[in-house]
């Protein structure tokens, strides 16, 4: 282990379960600083509104990891959730990784999205309700939430089904109950899921270095569309080819992916 880089995770919620062994591979060891109270940056459930994008919230995290422990690396993490881009009916994840490099100043990211998550919300007006609601999003394994920030009762450390039942039957003596799966990654085992797959795009990127500069973090970049119909030839805005480019010189290189596709994504002749 004495030859991997330490590298800062700035997390409350036990996010090195997720990174430990993808960031090892690419030959950095996390080590967690959790004596900042990263709910101070914003909370899934409200309290405290993020400021700024995913992208902007999780560096300013990996720079904050850098600050706190002095590391030259440090990692940041943020995740959103919401309905799926298409519809909004099915949960949506989404999870950005930045990697932060205080000595050089620079940035390496990861993106993943998907419907692998565990996200949903219910208001309930009776207690059976809300245990049908419990079992579906698979509590205990998974968190809940009971109530919202601003209420009498607002509850997150619920860890079983009796813990549960007293607390919104409390919460019911006010009215209906609003419940909502608990999206801190401790919580959320789906969530956690998500980080490991993010933490394994980055662990790539890492460990693919600049052929011009030797810097890490030579990865995608950007398609480039333009594949051809098969049927007649046209291009089609699907990608022909990604873009890599490197964070540190910039040196770009592109990276071949198809050169046909089939008529189904094509204007013409599937307009
Ligand atoms: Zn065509
Ligand atoms: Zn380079």
């Amino acid at each position: 282990m004495s030859n991997l880089y330490p590298t800062a995770l700035l997390t409350c919620h036990g996010k090195q379960v997720a990174l430990e062994e993808p960031l090892a591979q690419a030959g950095y060891a996390v080590f967690t600083v959790s004596d900042f109270n990263t709910d101070s940056l914003g909370t899934f459930t409200g309290e405290i509104a993020r400021e700024g994008t995913m992208l902007e919230a999780a560096r300013r995290k990996a720079q904050l990891a850098c600050s706190l422990s002095g590391a030259r690396f440090g990692i940041g993490s943020e995740g959103s959730f919401g309905g799926d881009p298409w519809f909004g009916i099915t949960g949506w994840g989404r999870e950005v990784l930045v990697w932060y490099d205080a000595e050089e100043q620079l940035e390496i990211s990861a993106f993943v999205q998907g419907p692998e998550t565990n996200y949903a919300n219910k208001c309930v007006s009776d207690l059976e309700e809300a245990l049908t609601f419990a079992a579906a999003i698979g509590f205990p394994q998974h968190g809940i939430v009971v109530g919202q920030p601003d209420g009498i009762i607002y509850d997150k450390s619920c860890s079983d089904m009796q813990a549960l039942s007293i607390c919104v039957s409390k919460a019911l003596e006010y009215g209906a109950v609003d419940l909502a799966t608990d999206m801190r990654a401790h919580r959320n085992p789906k969530r956690m899921q998500m980080i490991a797959r993010c933490a394994q795009d980055l662990a790539t990127r890492l460990a693919t270095h600049c052929p011009q500069c030797q810097a890490p973090g030579f990865g995608a970049h950007a398609p480039v569309l333009g594949a051809l119909c098969e049927e007649c030839h046209m291009p089609t805005q699907q990608a022909r080819a990604v873009v890599f480019k490197c964070v540190a010189c910039g040196f770009e290189s592109e990276k071949h992916l198809r050169s046909e596709v089939t008529a189904n994504y094509c204007d013409y002749c599937n307009p």
